[in-house]
């Protein structure tokens, strides 16, 4: 029977704005060094509101702005944050072979773990994409001394991610690796994805707060993830589709204010104590499905 419990964890994928993956189709790899880099404005943010709160948080590191911005990554572990990474080049593992992933997140944990001294220990897919297709990927983080994963999705609302039947609660699978799955609420006709920046951004500040206060009245675990980009209403407007533009744009002006709001409203904890002070249920997976050992 899986435990669930009570625990809120605040994370961030610290990427500049040009990673995301809706850009892709618009903005290459080798254009990236020639844009302007903005990631510390959205990352001074989330530090000064952290700080103000008393908030300790987890900061997945894309390797090529670690790289690039050193004395950021000092600043966030310095501060008492948790530094994990989110990948090198921000790739989608499902475009990914195994071996140029394995490759991908070696240089991110060589990087980061060099900026800050510490071992890395937790691992975010860019647009949380191990799903049963790249299931493989599990194995490679675990022999590569990741201790926890955060990137499974347990919904099948989005085309381009999630593991359908992920357990919607924290476990580890049977090769040790820990595994946080990101936040769902359990609707009729499957788990609705409401824990990552985008629905965070999307949905009036009332809803997620209501989210919250359900999950957490049932003693639900919670998980939320949030971009630096997404605290940046004056990035660099870049054309896309009306879909793309409306899911990166939107409400990008009054952000700022509901991430504060929703930082002052609740408590959280960090993977790192959630690791130390609660009891996983073991999964093995099979084609794609979970058997509890
Ligand atoms: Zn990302």
């Amino acid at each position: 029977m899986t435990k669930i419990v009570k625990a809120n964890i605040l994370s961030f994928d610290i990427e500049e704005w040009f990673h995301v993956s809706n850009f892709e189709k618009y903005i290459k790899d080798n254009e990236w060094d020639s844009l302007e880099h903005r990631v510390n404005i959205g990352t001074d943010f989330f530090l000064k509101v952290l700080e103000e709160n008393n908030i300790v948080g987890t900061f997945f590191m894309v390797g090529w702005v670690a790289e690039r911005n050193e004395r950021m990554v000092e600043r966030i572990s310095q501060a008492g944050h948790e530094v994990g990474i989110h990948g090198y080049a921000h790739k989608c593992i499902t475009d990914q072979t195994p071996e140029e992933f394995e490759v991908d997140i070696k240089r991110a944990i060589e990087i980061v773990g060099g900026i800050t001294g510490k071992p890395v220990r937790g691992y975010r897919a860019p647009s949380y994409t191990i799903t049963p297709d790249t299931a493989w990927a599990i194995d490679t983080l675990k022999n590569n001394g990741i201790e926890y994963d955060t990137s499974l999705y347990p919904t099948s609302f989005n085309p381009n991610y999630g593991f359908p039947n992920s357990p919607r609660f924290p476990f580890k699978f049977e090769n040790g690796l820990y595994e946080f799955p990101m936040s769902t609420f359990r609707a009729i006709g499957g788990n609705l994805p409401f824990a990552s920046g985008t629905y965070f951004r999307l949905a009036p500040y009332f809803f997620t707060d209501l989210m919250m206060r359900i999950l957490n009245g049932v003693g639900e675990y919670f998980t939320i993830n949030i971009h630096p980009w997404e605290m940046d209403p004056d990035q660099k407007k870049i054309e896309t589709g009306w879909y793309d533009n409306f899911k990166h744009y939107t409400n990008l002006r009054y952000n700022r204010g509901k991430f504060e709001k929703f930082a002052r409203a609740f408590r959280f904890t960090t993977f790192d104590d959630y690791l130390k002070n609660y009891d996983f249920p073991t999964y093995r997976l099979n084609n794609g499905t979970f058997e509890l050992v």
